[in-house]
């Protein structure tokens, strides 16, 4: 209960500095360029869910509405990124790509499902480990209880309209020793190409955490970017390989939807790239 209750006040901490620097950031401009979304899980909301990774059906649904009814362009992400190397003028406010990080069964069951009625391209961030483990039943970490989606149905997934991507081998904090850095992220793209039978061009930091060292490691791997989870739009000047995300929270209502794609929360990028950035 502790627990949940700073998760609150947290976020309503959150929100009163938005009220004032939200405007602020928003008319410097700072709100320019392409948005990615992140999300972990679609469905049923649990009690123990205290950070809200899992939305509901019925709110992801009215958020996809608002992005088919506002003329957002929802991209590929490895389209945005083309456009953002090679300075893409198609590349504006108004373009989205979303993203799933964890690879849970339920992005096939319930988000797959709801993204194809709009048309909507979707990124998967898988982890070999978790995927793996399906077959033998070993899961045993806290979010495993959701269920992770298998190889099989990873493979059945991978399509034009569904781009899977590395989420690192085993979702370790790849801020540890730089062999074991280069090895999560070599290894998660050769065992998914040769599950998946195409070029797995995309990665996510687990946990968002990443170094200088990782960032290296994944350019020389041969990915075409990285996703981190600081907050923030992307432009042609923006970092191919610490690109910035919007998280949608199962406390978003669709006003902070809105606000979120208008760029009313992008201040706390500012900060918090020194917690994700680690030395
Ligand atoms: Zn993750």
């Amino acid at each position: 209960m502790m627990w949940k209750s700073r998760f609150r006040s947290k976020r309503v901490l959150k929100n009163s500095a938005s009220s004032i620097l939200g405007p602020f950031w928003m008319l410097s401009g700072n709100g320019n360029g392409a948005r990615i979304l992140l999300y972990h899980s679609i469905g049923k909301q649990e009690k123990y869910d205290a950070i809200g990774l899992r939305i509901s059906e019925e709110s992801f649904t009215r958020q996809m509405e608002y992005l088919a009814g506002s003329s957002f362009d929802v991209v590929s992400l490895p389209s945005l990124i083309e456009n953002l190397r090679d300075g893409g003028i198609t590349v504006g406010r108004r373009t989205v790509a979303i993203t799933f990080d964890d690879g849970y069964r339920d992005n096939l069951e319930k988000a797959m499902p709801i993204a194809k009625r709009f048309n909507f391209p979707i990124s998967l961030f898988v982890n070999c480990d978790s995927s793996r483990q399906v077959r033998s039943n070993i899961n045993n970490d806290y979010w495993s209880k959701w269920g992770y989606l298998s190889m099989d149905e990873i493979n059945g997934l991978a399509s034009a309209t569904v781009t899977i991507g590395s989420h690192s081998f085993s979702h370790r904090t790849l801020d540890c020793k730089r062999e074991e850095i280069y090895k999560e992220i070599q290894a998660s793209k050769e065992v998914l190409e040769k599950e998946i039978g195409q070029p797995v061009t995309v990665f996510s930091y687990p946990h968002g955490i990443f170094t200088d060292v990782a960032k290296q490691a994944v350019r020389e791997a041969g990915f075409l970017g990285a996703c981190s989870s600081i907050m923030g739009t992307n432009n042609s000047s923006t970092d191919l390989f610490e690109l910035r995300r919007t998280e949608i929270s199962a406390f978003d209502t669709l006003d902070i939807f809105k606000k979120k794609l208008g760029g009313y929360y992008d201040w706390l990028g500012a900060f918090q790239r020194r917690k994700f950035h680690k030395k």
